[in-house]
C-alpha cells in the first residue's frame, strides 16, 4: 500500500515512475504470499480512505460499486465494538455522520482496486515478480536499484533519481546503509507477541446488519475475537491472543473466542458461516519504529516509508493510514523541490508516526500482560482515557471524537479539548447517578 501511494505522488514529480514487486500480480483480489497479512481482517480507517480519494478521486465510489460497504450515515448500531473493556454506544446517531467514514472491504480488495488505478497513470510501470536485491550507490547517493527477474534469472539495474523503499516489515535497508558505511537507523520497539487466527466465510446479506464486531485485549483478558464484514457477502473472523495464549485453529473454535460477549445473533451467524477459505495465523512480534530521522547521515536519493520505518499492534488498524500519510509527506516535501529530500522527507513523517506511536504503545501498556516502561504520564493517561471510553458507552458525541482519534483523522489532543472534557464529566456524572439507566441506555 506504502509503494502504491508513494508512487501515484511520485508520478506528478518525475517523468518515470516504477514500482517493483517481488509477487506476481494480477488482476484479481486475491492474498498473495510478499503481504502475509492480507488474510486477517482489515478496514480502511477514515483518514486512509480520506487520502486514498485525494490520489485517486472516485476510488472510494469504485470500491462501494464493487461491492465494499461504507459506513457513512453515523448508525451506531452498525457496530458491536468494545475497547478497554467498554461497548461503544449503540443507540441513535453520531452527530456529525460525514465527519466519520470507514469503508469495509478485505486487504486485497482494497490494493487491487488502487493498484488498477495506478496501473491506468501513464508514466507509472509495475514490474512484478522482480526482486529487490540490493541499492545501487555511489557518491552519497542511492542510484537506484538492484533487482534479479523472475522470467529469466537475469540480474537488472534500474536507475532511478529517487528510490523509496516500501518493502514493508521486511525492509533490509537497515543493513545496506550499515554495510554502506552510514549504519544503522537506531530502533525503537515494544515486544507485543499478538497473533491473529482468521478465515474468510460467507453470511449471507441481510443475517447481520452489523459491519464489526470487535472486543480484543484488555487487562486481564489477553484474547479477542472480532468479526469484520469485507466486501459482498464476505466477512473475515478472527481471534487474537496475546503472549502464551494458545491461538485457535479452526472456524469454530475462533468463534468460541466471542463466547462469552458477542450477541447471540453474530455467534450464531459465525457458526453457521459457509468457510471461504483456510485458518491462517499471523505473528506479530513487536511495535517498531526504525528512527530514519535521527541518522546523522544518510544517502541523498533514498527514502523510506510505510512498515519498512514504523509498524504497530494490528488491533489498531492503524498501518496503513500512516502510509498513506507518509505519501502525503512526501508529496509536500516535492513541492518544495528535491534538495536534501531525504531528510526533510524522515523528519517530516516522523512527527506522524510519533503520534500513531505513543497512540500504539500507550495502549499496550494500558495491559498488564505487556512488559514495558510506564511513565506517570503514560498512568494518568490511561486513566482518562479510560474515563474517556466509559463516557463512550453512552454518549454519541464522546464516540464520535474518540472514533475520529483512532481513524486518525485527529490527533488525541482533540480528547483534551474544554468541549469533549465537558461531555465526559457529564456523563461520569450521570453514571455515577443512573448506573443503570447509564449502562441501558
Ligand atoms: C493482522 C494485521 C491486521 C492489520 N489490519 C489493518 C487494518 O485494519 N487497517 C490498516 O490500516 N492496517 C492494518 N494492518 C497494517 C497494514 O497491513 C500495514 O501497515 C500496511 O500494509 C503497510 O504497507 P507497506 O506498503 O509498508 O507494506 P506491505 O503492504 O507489507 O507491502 C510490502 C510489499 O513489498 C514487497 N516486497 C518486500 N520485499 C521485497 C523485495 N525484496 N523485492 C520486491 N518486493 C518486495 C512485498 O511483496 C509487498 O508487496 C494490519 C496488519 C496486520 C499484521
Amino acid at each position: 500500500m506504502g509503494g502504491l501511494l508513494a508512487a501515484r505522488v511520485l508520478s506528478d514529480f518525475y517523468d518515470r515512475v516504477s514500482v517493483v514487486e517481488r509477487d506476481e500480480l494480477t488482476d484479481q483480489a486475491v492474498p498473495r504470499r510478499g503481504v502475509p497479512q492480507s488474510r486477517q481482517p482489515h478496514v480502511l480507517m477514515s483518514r486512509c480512505g480520506e487520502i486514498v480519494e485525494e490520489l485517486f478521486p472516485g476510488l472510494l465510489d469504485e470500491l462501494v460499486a464493487d461491492g465494499a460497504h461504507c459506513w457513512n450515515d453515523g448508525d451506531l448500531s452498525r457496530f458491536h465494538v468494545f475497547f478497554g473493556g467498554h461497548l461503544v454506544t449503540r443507540t441513535g446517531s453520531i452527530p456529525s455522520p460525514g465527519s466519520l467514514i470507514t469503508h469495509h472491504a478485505s486487504r486485497p480488495f482494497i490494493e487491487c482496486h488502487v493498484r488498477r488505478r495506478l496501473r491506468r497513470i501513464p508514466n507509472v510501470a509495475i514490474l512484478d515478480r522482480h526482486d529487490i536485491v540490493d541499492l545501487a550507490a555511489s557518491d552519497g547517493r542511492v542510484t537506484g536499484v538492484l533487482l534479479h527477474r523472475h522470467a529469466d534469472r537475469q540480474a537488472v539495474n534500474l536507475d532511478a533519481d529517487v528510490t523509496v523503499d516500501a518493502t514493508g516489515r521486511g525492509s533490509r535497508t537497515p543493513v545496506v546503509l550499515q554495510r554502506l558505511g552510514y549504519g544503522r537507523p537506531e530502533e525503537r520497539e515494544l515486544p507485543v507477541h499478538v497473533t491473529y487466527s482468521s478465515v474468510p466465510v460467507r453470511i449471507p446479506d441481510g443475517v447481520l446488519r452489523e459491519h464489526t464486531f470487535a472486543r480484543l485485549f484488555e487487562p486481564g483478558r489477553p484474547h479477542g475475537f472480532v468479526m469484520f464484514r469485507a466486501e459482498g457477502e464476505r466477512w473475515i473472523l478472527g481471534a487474537g491472543t496475546l503472549g502464551s495464549v494458545d491461538p485457535p485453529t479452526t472456524q469454530a473454535e475462533i468463534v468460541d473466542f466471542g463466547a462469552d460477549w458477542a450477541p447471540p445473533h453474530a455467534l450464531a451467524a459465525a457458526r453457521a458461516a459457509e468457510p471461504l477459505g483456510e485458518v491462517c495465523m499471523h505473528r506479530f512480534p513487536a511495535n517498531r519504529w526504525r528512527r530514519y530521522d535521527r541518522m546523522a547521515r544518510t544517502p541523498e536519493g533514498l527514502l523510506v516509508l510505510g512498515d519498512a520505518v514504523s509498524s504497530f499492534n494490528p488491533i489498531y488498524g492503524q498501518g496503513m493510514t500512516m502510509a498513506s500519510m507518509e505519501a502525503l509527506v512526501l508529496r509536500d516535501c516535492l513541492r518544495h523541490g528535491d534538495v536534501d529530500l531525504p531528510r526533510r522527507f524522515h523528519r517530516a513523517s516522523a512527527k506522524k508516526i510519533r503520534v500513531a506511536w505513543q497512540t500504539a504503545v500507550g495502549s499496550d501498556l494500558a495491559l498488564p500482560e505487556i512488559p514495558g516502561p510506564r511513565t506517570m504520564t503514560a498512568r494518568i493517561t490511561n486513566a482518562y482515557v479510560g474515563r474517556v471510553l466509559a463516557a463512550a458507552e453512552s454518549d454519541p458525541f464522546v464516540a464520535q471524537e474518540f472514533l475520529r482519534v483512532t481513524g486518525m483523522l485527529t490527533t488525541p489532543a482533540r480528547l483534551l479539548r474544554p468541549d469533549f472534557v465537558a461531555h465526559v464529566a457529564r456523563a461520569s456524572r450521570r453514571q455515577r447517578v443512573h448506573p443503570v439507566l447509564a449502562a441501558t441506555r
